[in-house]
Formats: C-alpha cells, sequence, structure tokens
C-alpha cells in the first residue's frame, strides 16, 4: 500500500506538487481542461490542510528554444485559478532567485506554479533524463512531495523520481491514489470473475498487454483491427481489413494457450472504404468479403459480448471494437460502453488513451467506476510493469493482519 496526502502533516509545509497539466493546447488555448480539473481535489485538500502549495508539470515536448514559447504553463496558470477560485502565483523560471523567492514569500494556502519542468530538457534532457542534481535541487524547495501525475507515471523524470529520491515524504495525489487502487487493483488481485476486453488498433502495440492479461483474466474478449490477425490465425479472409501478418503465429500461440478464454468476435462491420461515409454490411466472421475491410464489431457479437459479461466482477476494458472516430463504425464501441454501464455490481476500468477519449466523447464518463487518465502509462501498468513514479512513493504499513503489507 502506498501513502496518500492524508498520511502526512501539510500543515505550514511546502508541499511540492507533481501534477499532469500537460493538456492539449491550439494557438495558445486550452482545448480540453480535464486535466487540470482532475487535479483540483488534492490541491483543494492541501490548501485546506493549510499548505503552501508549489506545482509542477510538464506540458509538450521542449527540444528546442522555439518550442518554449508554445509550451509556457502561463496559459494553464491562468485556467488553474478560474477552475479553483484560488490565486495562482506563475514564475516563469523552473530553478533559481525567482523560484526561491517566491516560494519564500507564500503564506499557507498560497499557490505557486513553476514553469514546464520540461524547460529543463533544453540543457541536457535534465527533466526527462532524471539528472540527479536537477532532482536534488527542486526537492530542496520543499518539505513534502505529493506525485499525481500518473500520465507520467511509466518514466522516470527530476520532477517524479528525482524529487522523490531527495525528499523524507513522498505519498500519492488522490489521482495517482485511485489508478493504484483500480488499475494496480485489478492486475495483482482482482476480484473474480474477471473480464478483459481488447480492441484497438494493433496486436504489435499490446503484446505485453495480452500476455500479462492472459494469465491473469478469466476470459479475454478481443475486438477492435486486432481480431483479423487472430482470425488469419484461424486462416479465415479477412480482405482488405488491418492485419498484421508478422503477428499471425503469435496469435495462433495466444488462441492454444488461451485454451478457449478468448472469445474472438462472430461478426464484423465490412466496407470498401475508410470513410466515414462508406457504404457498409454486416457479415459472418469467417465470411468477410476479399475486397472489404472490417470496420466494426457486429449485432450478434455484442450479444455474445454480454452474456461473456453477465456475473463478471472486474472488468478492464483497452482498445476501441471498431473505428469510433466515424459515427457509423463507433455502434461495436458504444455498445459495449453500454452494456458495461448497465453491468451491475461490477468495477469497470477502462485504460488506454483512444478508449477513455471513445467512452467520454460517446457520454459514458460518469458510467465507469474508473476511467485512466494515463494513456501509455495505463498500458504499462496493466502489462504489470512496475512504473517509476509509482515505485518512489513511500510505503504505508498496512494494519488489517492479514495482506502482508505489514
Ligand atoms: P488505446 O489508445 O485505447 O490503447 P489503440 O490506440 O490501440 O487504443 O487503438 C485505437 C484506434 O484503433 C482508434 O483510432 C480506432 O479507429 C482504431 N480501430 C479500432 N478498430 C479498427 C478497425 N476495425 N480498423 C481500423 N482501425 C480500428
Ligand atoms: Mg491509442
Amino acid at each position: 500500500m502506498k501513502k496518500t496526502i492524508k498520511d502526512v502533516d501539510l500543515k505550514n509545509k511546502v508541499v511540492l506538487m507533481r501534477v499532469d497539466f500537460n493538456v492539449p493546447m491550439k494557438d495558445g488555448v486550452i482545448t480540453d481542461v480535464n486535466r487540470i480539473v482532475q487535479a483540483l481535489p488534492t490541491i483543494e485538500y492541501a490548501i485546506e490542510h493549510d499548505a503552501k502549495v508549489v506545482l509542477l508539470s510538464h506540458l509538450g515536448r521542449v527540444k528546442e528554444e522555439a518550442d518554449k514559447a508554445k509550451n509556457s504553463l502561463a496559459p494553464v496558470a491562468k485556467k488553474l485559478e478560474e477552475l479553483s477560485g484560488h490565486k495562482v502565483v506563475f514564475v516563469n523560471k523552473t530553478r533559481g532567485e525567482e523560484v526561491e523567492n517566491a516560494i519564500k514569500a507564500m503564506a499557507p494556502r498560497d499557490i505557486v506554479m513553476l514553469e514546464n519542468t520540461r524547460f529543463e530538457d533544453l540543457d541536457g534532457k535534465k527533466e526527462s533524463k532524471n539528472d540527479p542534481e536537477l532532482g536534488k535541487y527542486w526537492a530542496s524547495l520543499g518539505e513534502v512531495f505529493v506525485n499525481d501525475a500518473f500520465g507520467t507515471a511509466h518514466r522516470a523524470a527530476a520532477s517524479n523520481v528525482g524529487i522523490a529520491s531527495n525528499i523524507k515524504d513522498t505519498v500519492a495525489g488522490f489521482l495517482m491514489e485511485k489508478e493504484i487502487k483500480f488499475i494496480g487493483g485489478a492486475v495483482d488481485s482482482p476480484v473474480r470473475p474477471f473480464v478483459a476486453i481488447l480492441g484497438g488498433a494493433k496486436v504489435s502495440d499490446k503484446i505485453s498487454v495480452i500476455e500479462s492479461l492472459i494469465k491473469k483474466a478469466d476470459k479475454i474478449l478481443i475486438c477492435g483491427a486486432m481480431a483479423y490477425t487472430f482470425y488469419k490465425a484461424l486462416g479465415y479472409e479477412v480482405g482488405t481489413s488491418k492485419c498484421e501478418l508478422d503477428f499471425v503465429d503469435f496469435a495462433k500461440g495466444l488462441l492454444e494457450k488461451a485454451n478457449g478464454r478468448i472469445v474472438l468476435p462472430l461478426d464484423t462491420v465490412v466496407a470498401k472504404e475508410f470513410d466515414e461515409n462508406a457504404e457498409s454490411i454486416v457479415v459472418d466472421s469467417d465470411k468477410i468479403p476479399s475486397d472489404m475491410m472490417g470496420l466494426d464489431i457486429g449485432p450478434k457479437t455484442l450479444e455474445l459480448f454480454k452474456k461473456q459479461l453477465e456475473g463478471a466482477k472486474t472488468v478492464v476494458w483497452n482498445g476501441p471494437a471498431g473505428v469510433f472516430e466515424f459515427e457509423k463504425f463507433a455502434k461495436g464501441t458504444n455498445g459495449i460502453c453500454k452494456i458495461l454501464a448497465e453491468l451491475k455490481g461490477a468495477i469497470t476500468i477502462i485504460g488506454g488513451g483512444d478508449s477513455a477519449a471513445a467512452a467520454i466523447k460517446l457520454g459514458y464518463e460518469d458510467k465507469f467506476t474508473h476511467i485512466s487518465t494515463g494513456g501509455g502509462a495505463s498500458l504499462e501498468y496493466l502489462e504489470g510493469k512496475v512504473l517509476p513514479g509509482i515505485d518512489c512513493i513511500n510505503d504505508k504499513k498496512c494494519t488489517c493482519g492479514h495482506c502482508g503489507n505489514d
């Protein structure tokens, strides 16, 4: 068990908080404030407990001087002020006197935000490569470190692992705590039956996830373009569908290993072109015409998946069922959202950037137990990897007496 912000005394302390403010921007305007909104509960908790809150985050990539202007956190500081109702003092530096003076001048309940941590990447990738001096410097500015940036937890940077290595108390924020509880919980000790739904673009992107989940899940439902590589493994015609010939043998091996626990779609929606208005028909999985491509799962598959999910207690879903970006081919993804939304007594978790975006776009944001905020991080977590940004958080002794963490 990891310590959380609730396990440390914050009163009058300078609390360094690594948040994920890597928001999408267009021409200096934030196009989606979700990441800022998601960070508010942890910030609010720290303020309520009389902390001096110093926020650190990266934004985009900073490879050359010219990247600085478009990746400044200044607009984010403004937006945070608006959304939180608190004054935010923005320092357009990542180190030095101005930073130190701004922190010295803080009273409890104040918020200071530093400039994009990746501005330090211009000089030898100090942030991204976890330069030991930089982590030590940032750690020296505060007394407690709260890591709430799950989205970057799969990479060791100066602003997560670097600070944690140089400060006594490193704890999780509420967002991080939720990711650990749900994704970590599903991977480590799922309440069974545990069903995984895997879709998306490629088998090759998801090899480690499939291999990890096949060991743990009671069933794996395959959908998305990934299904066609499995069809090919069964010797079916896949037409012009997205299919990875180099991974057909891998898929064959998985089908053997899974011993019937892998469930493939029964039917598929096919079209001649990859187009949002393409004319489409539904065919059985083994009847894909040679000049057509599969772009979604069909209604029989949704019925089958619904049956397979009956009684499930934990469901992890990664990868859309079809090309959901086109409304016409979003029915499968929408159908799975609906089935999971109506599933009673189950923990339902979405991991993966596009899958989360699909569920939110289709209006199911509040219908899941947890929609992960990390793309790459949630995938690596589902793979069963130890994420450095989580690993660096201090452990908490458990008092339950039977989990072994005491
Ligand atoms: P995630 O980001 O959730 O891990 P992926 O990146 O693996 O998911 O896959 C998402 C992409 O898969 C989407 O852009 C979607 O259009 C695509 N996709 C799903 N089904 C198909 C299909 N049948 N043919 C082509 N692309 C597909
Ligand atoms: Mg993706």
